[in-house]
This record gives structure tokens, sequence and C-alpha cells, in this order.
């Protein structure tokens, strides 16, 4: 076996992994990206390729370049949600245009970036197992980690069918949802999360389908509910060219992707005749961030550490962010020669300070979903006003509404007000909750404690609405 020696392995050449490697390797650290496909393949992913705008990426890459390669539709004002049943659509404003990306190219571009900051890019390398040291992995006293024992050290891999190992002061995995690290490495002696099953993930798949005339709703994103708690979504890459797709939580019965969504296409008159020009399926995390994704010499990023907006299924800018983050750590592991965990602890705060609490409060909603009837909920959500919405779903908002729409809304919800209190207090379980998370600890000592208070939290949110426990 050959042996390679980087500051940093950022294993997956995604978002979050591109992100990461042009992090660190802008700063002189030397940094080796592991990505198992060909150079030619890298980049392809299945993704529904909406983003929001470029203001929330980290600007370690030339982002206007990005933007001209790669965001084909940057229009997008809204989106709409249709009733399964009636066809109502409610149509949400976005704050800031959201935009929808040629995934391809924007994945070939980051990439073309983090090699430019000095990143090696080594393709055809799939990761199989983690390298650790020996020693008792235990936790000790404070929930820090124990400097050396169990630190992860590198990787092995094969590279064009040669076993590399791969040596590091730091391994960011960035290898995407259900990541094999994480599967190879002892973490039990970390405050690394581990309370992860696929339980709380969910199986999507899209097509990229082009269509013979422009489509009048290019300016959104259409999202239609689906059994089992997923969505199907229609999203405009061009006027001609639109990314489709569905997914299903896997704590319900499998669904029918492939058929469920061609039955669809089959309903809307403007894919008569249209030609598929891409299909591909993929895991996603619809749960709330990893509680902690640093280990001793280690730390996951984006999807292999849940940073995924668990309603929307949005996890391209969270991936980014947390790979810039974490390589930041890695940096300052590097330059002091101590990687521990209280060393990497800040990359876990900024998440949490950030999308990470957001994320936690939205999950509440995914599980007060997942204990209703989907029908019920449709009826519910195409009855409230688009405010109402997006207040119900954590953003900031007034939440008021004049009489007459007060009694619109009274009227049009009238045999669910049930499910709407049940909702309004969900709410404010929601919102407790990210106060928690806005007070996450400023280092490993405060961690279980924290985790305590939360889980209690949880265990009322799981009683109000008679959910079964997600963790
Ligand atoms: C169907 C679908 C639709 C989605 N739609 C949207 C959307 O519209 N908007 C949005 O923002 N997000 C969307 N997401 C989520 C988004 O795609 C992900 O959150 C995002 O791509 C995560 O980036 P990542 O870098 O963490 O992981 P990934 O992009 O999955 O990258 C992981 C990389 O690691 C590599 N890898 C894995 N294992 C190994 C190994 N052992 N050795 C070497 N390399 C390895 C993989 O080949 C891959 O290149 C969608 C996801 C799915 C599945």
């Amino acid at each position: 076996m050959s042996t390679e020696r980087y500051d940093v392995v950022v294993v997956g050449a995604g978002t979050a992994g591109a992100f990461a490697a042009a992090t660190a390797a802008s700063e002189g650290v030397s940094t080796a990206l592991l990505e198992r496909k060909s150079e030619a393949e890298a980049g392809q992913i299945a993704c529904g390729d909406a983003v929001k705008g470029k203001g929330t990426f980290p600007g370690v890459i030339d982002l206007e370049y990005l933007r001209e390669e790669s965001f084909t539709n940057e229009r997008i004002e809204k989106a709409r949600f249709e009733n399964p049943r009636s066809g109502e659509t409610v149509d949400i404003p976005f704050e800031a245009p959201g935009s929808v990306v040629d995934r391809k190219r924007y994945g070939e571009v980051i990439l073309e970036e983090a090699a430019r900051a000095g990143t090696d890019v080594h393709y055809d390398t799939v990761v199989q197992d983690v390298v650790q040291t020996n020693g008792t992995a235990g936790r000790n006293g404070n929930g820090a980690g124990n400097g050396d024992a169990g630190r992860v050290q590198g990787v092995e891999a094969v590279r064009r069918g040669e076993p590399t190992e791969y040596e590091a002061d730091v391994v960011i995995d960035a290898g995407g949802a259900l990541s094999v690290l994480q599967d190879r490495a002892d973490l039990s002696g970390a405050t690394f999360d581990t309370n992860v099953s696929y339980s709380q993930f969910c199986s999507a798949y899209r097509e990229v389908i082009e269509v013979d005339s422009p489509v009048e709703w290019d300016d959104a994103l259409v999202f239609k509910p689906t059994e089992e708690l997923g969505y199907l979504w229609y999203f405009p890459r061009t006027p001609t060219e639109i990314n489709a797709g569905l997914g299903f939580q896997m704590n319900k019965p499998p669904m029918e992707l492939v058929e469920t969504l061609k039955r669809d296409l089959r309903s809307r008159p403007e894919f008569d005749g249209a030609t598929v020009k891409n299909k591909l399926g993929a895991a996603l995390p619809t749960r709330r961030p990893y509680d902690s994704a640093t280990a001793p010499g280690f730390m996951a990023v984006g999807d292999a550490a849940g940073h995924v907006n668990p309603t929307t299924g949005g996890g391209i800018p969270g991936a980014a962010k947390a790979g810039h983050w974490a390589a930041e750590r890695a940096i300052e592991a590097v330059t002091s020669g101590d990687a521990g965990e209280q060393r990497l602890w800040e990359y876990n705060r900024r998440v949490m300070a950030d999308f990470g609490k957001r994320f936690a409060a939205m999950d509440v909603y995914n599980i007060f979903g997942g204990a209703h009837d989907v029908d019920e909920l449709v009826d519910v959500l195409t009855a409230l006003p688009g405010q109402q919405i997006v207040d119900a779903l954590g953003k900031e908002g007034t939440a008021s509404m004049d009489l007459g729409l007060k009694l619109k809304t009274a009227l049009r919800t009238v045999g669910h007000w049930d499910l709407l209190y049940e909702l309004y207090r969900v709410q404010g379980k929601a919102a407790a909750l990210k106060e928690l998370y806005e007070a996450y600890p400023a280092s490993p000592a405060g961690f279980e404690a924290w985790r305590e208070r939360r889980d209690a939290l949880m265990d009322e949110i799981y009683a109000l609405t008679g959910a079964d426990p997600k963790y």
C-alpha cells in the first residue's frame, strides 16, 4: 500500500467537500480532496438544483464565475404549493430571488475552484476505511474527548485500483448521506452524534426534462404534497428545462417514485411530448443537524452531518457553509498541532448559531406532519394565507391577519380546528427549541447538559403530536 501525507484530507467532492478543500488550500494548508467518481462524472448529483442567491455561499471561491457558468434561472420569485385534490394553488413570495442551476456545471466549477486554490483533487479514489490511533476511546470527564485516544489520523482508499493510505492531521467527512466513514470509525469516545438511522432520511428521485414550449411558471418552485409525507417538485432550470422529482420519508412505507412521477407528468399538459434528459435517485437526510459533528481529528460536513433543511430538502447552501467553517477549524488545528475536540468545537457552534437552529426547529414540523393524515394537512395548508405558512415554518413574520382574512381562514378551515390548535402549540415548541439551539454550548464541557435539556423538550413534542420518537 502506498502512503500519501496531507495536513487535511477531505473525503467527497460535492458542495461541502469542494468548499472545505478550497478554504483549507487557499490558506496554504496542504489539502487532498478524494472523490470516488471519475473526473468526467464528478459534479453530477441527484438534486432538485434549486438554490438561494449567491450571497449565501462563502466567498472563498469565485462566486461570480460560478453564477455565470451554472445559474441558469435566477428569476425564482416564489414557491407555489398545489393542492393535489383540488388543483388549487398557494403562492408564497421569496424575500430574495432564488435560482435553479445546471447542477453538473455547478459541480464542475466548484471543483475547478478548489483545484485553483491549491487542492490536490484525486478522482477515482474510493475511501473504504478510517485510520485511528489505538487506545481506549473513552470520553473524558467533560465530554471533550481525550486528546489522542481514538484520534482519526487518516483514511484508507483504493485509488485507480491501488490501495493507498492518506495520513492527515484532520479528516473532513464530506461523503454525503450515509457516509461510509462514520460506519468505519469508532466515534464512541467523542461527542460525535451517532444517533443516526435510515428512518431519518428521505429517498428521492429526479428527472431533468425538456419541454417543447416555455412553461408559464418559470419564476416559481412548484411543490405538490404526496402520500408518505413527501412532495413532488417542479423546478425550472430554464423555461423549457425542468427538474422534476419527488421523495418520501423512509419511516413510511416505500413509494413507487418513478411511477408516481410518471403519473403526475401525464396529468400536466405542458409535459406532452417532453424528453427526459437525465434520471438519478439518492437518499438525503431529513432530520435535525448532528448534535455534534466533531471527534478528535475528524469533522463531518454537509449531508454527512444532516445539514439539510428537513422540510424542503435544501442542502446546498448549508453544505457550502459547513465545509467552509470546518476547514477554518482544521487550519487552526494544523497550525496549533492540536486536533482535539475542544479545538474543533467552534465549528459545531457556528453551525447551530446559523442554519442549525432553524433546521432543528423545522424538524419539529416534520415530526408533526408525520403523525397526521396528508389530506388533512393539505386542507389546512391551502386554507392558510401565505404569511401564516411562512410564520408557521419558523421564519420571521408578523402573523397578523386583518379581521376579514381571519374570518375567511376560519371558515375554510372548519373541521380542522383541532389540528390548527395543535399546529399553534407545535409552533410554540419549535420556537423554544430554536432558543435552546441559540444557547448551544461554547465548549464540549456544556454539551451533555445541553443535550439533556433538548431531549426533555423533544419528549414534550412527541407527547403533544403523538408521533413516534424520531431519535
Ligand atoms: C433528489 C434530491 C433532490 C435535492 N434537491 C435539492 C435542491 O433542490 N436544493 C438543495 O439545496 N438541495 C437539494 N438536495 C440536497 C443536496 O443535493 C445535498 O444536500 C447536497 O448536495 C449535499 O452536498 P454534500 O457535499 O454534503 O454531499 P454530496 O453532494 O452528496 O457529495 C458527496 C460526494 O462524496 C462522494 N463520496 C461518497 N462516498 C465516498 C467514498 N467512500 N469515497 C470517495 N468519495 C465518496 C460522492 O461521490 C459525492 O461526490 C437534494 C437531494 C436529493 C437527493
